[in-house]
């Protein structure tokens, strides 16, 4: 299994930039499984599931079981808490919703530990950030009486696994999965592994499967703690954990890197619908570069952010999806008129969002303990 990417650090890297062009690659060099075979056999397919968002998986057949034979299971992911929640993030937490409206336990983190030692950002900034972020899940629909919402720096149990799992782990082992990185991201790995192997644990009714839905960066931390469940099965009794893999949506300038220090890269669901609206105006498109060579060349869906965001988040209906990818192809529609479509459709997702989480402020400095 090939780990290597450009410049020494992993081509899948959950600490740093990844930038994957070619997903079939994945499944030949890391051993992920294509998920479309399976997609007749889930009982109730996601939109992203369905269009191909969601691409990849391990194990996921044992969670198929789970959800068709009504057996216990549970979903585990986790954000860091470095700001708003943006289109990246806000993948990540419907698909937890997803899991636990198809009855999974769900369990979210705040990977505040994480966000300190790849991102600098001390534990009292971050319990800020964290409590406008459980505010976002708990508007996005996510259930707390069917769900755990946690911070790895308060939870014990969380602790206590990284450091039994750390007397599984060389120094070489963690250099030949996440490249040479400072001594903080190796533990902050090790927490990972707690954070998804603690629903296993008896406190919370003992060893089930388990689905991690991530972005495909986050890939190294599932084979690491699929190995940790392996090696302390006869202690644990664990179940390797199942995964899921999101595509990573495209910025708004056309590339892949959504960066805080530019703004108009992506926006955010706290920012005020104008600013979101100029942004959508300003994003790069895969059209032609005049009205009259897009009616007769057509455009590139394949290349275009406002496509994406689409496909990803703000069509409901599948066929929606095809009849623009299809219009767009054959010019018979032109890239201001589905700017402005799209701008009328995040506004008011935007603004309702927003009128929702405003009520559910007290509710998670609740969750979170904070006065
Ligand atoms: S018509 Fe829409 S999908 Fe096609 S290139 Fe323009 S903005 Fe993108």
């Amino acid at each position: 299994m090939s780990d290597a990417g450009l410049g020494g650090r992993p081509l899948l890297d959950p600490f740093g930039a990844t930038l994957v062009e070619d997903y079939e690659r994945l499944y030949v060099e890391f051993g992920i499984q294509p998920l479309k075979p399976l997609l007749p056999k889930i009982p109730n397919p996601s939109a992203a599931m369905r269009r191909g968002v969601i691409f990849g998986h391990r194990d996921f057949e044992r969670i198929i079981e789970a959800m068709r034979s009504g057996e216990e299971f549970a979903v585990m992911s986790g954000i860091k808490p470095t700001g708003e929640f943006h289109l990246g993030t806000l993948m990540t937490v419907r698909e937890i919703i997803y899991f636990q409206q198809q009855g999974a336990t769900a369990f979210y983190c705040i990977a505040d530990i994480e966000a300190y030692e790849d991102n600098g950002i001390p534990f009292e900034e971050s319990e800020k950030i964290a409590i406008n972020n459980v505010a976002d899940i708990l508007a996005l629909g996510f259930d707390p009486k069917r769900g755990y919402i946690y911070r790895q720096s308060k939870e014990e149990r969380v602790k206590n696994l990284a450091i039994i799992f750390s007397r599984g782990a060389t120094l070489a082992t963690m250099r030949a999965i996440y490249g040479e990185r400072h001594m903080g991201l190796y533990l902050s790995a090790l927490i990972q592994a707690g954070d998804i192997l603690m629903p296993q644990l008896e406190d919370f009714g003992g060893p089930k499967p388990t689905v991690v839905p991530v972005g495909v960066d986050q890939d190294p931390h599932i084979r690491f703690t699929r190995d940790l469940a392996d090696r302390f099965h006869s202690r644990f009794k664990f179940i390797p954990p199942s995964s899921t893999y999101h595509k990573l949506i495209r910025a708004l300038d056309g590339g892949y890197k959504m960066s805080k220090r530019d703004p108009m890269s992506y926006f955010t669901l706290d920012e005020e619908p104008s600013v979101i609206a100029k942004k959508i105006f300003y994003a790069f498109t895969g059209g032609q570069p005049t009205a009259e060579e897009q009616r007769k060349l057509g455009g590139n869906p394949d290349i275009c952010p406002i496509f994406d965001l689409y496909l990803f988040h703000f069509f409901e209906d599948d066929k929606d999806v095809i009849e623009l990818y299809n219009d767009c192809k054959c010019g018979n529609i032109l890239c201001g008129e589905d700017k402005a479509r799209l701008t009328r459709i995040v506004t008011e997702f935007v603004k309702e969002h927003q009128r929702k989480k405003c009520q559910y402020i007290d509710k998670a400095r609740e969750i979170l303990g904070v006065e």
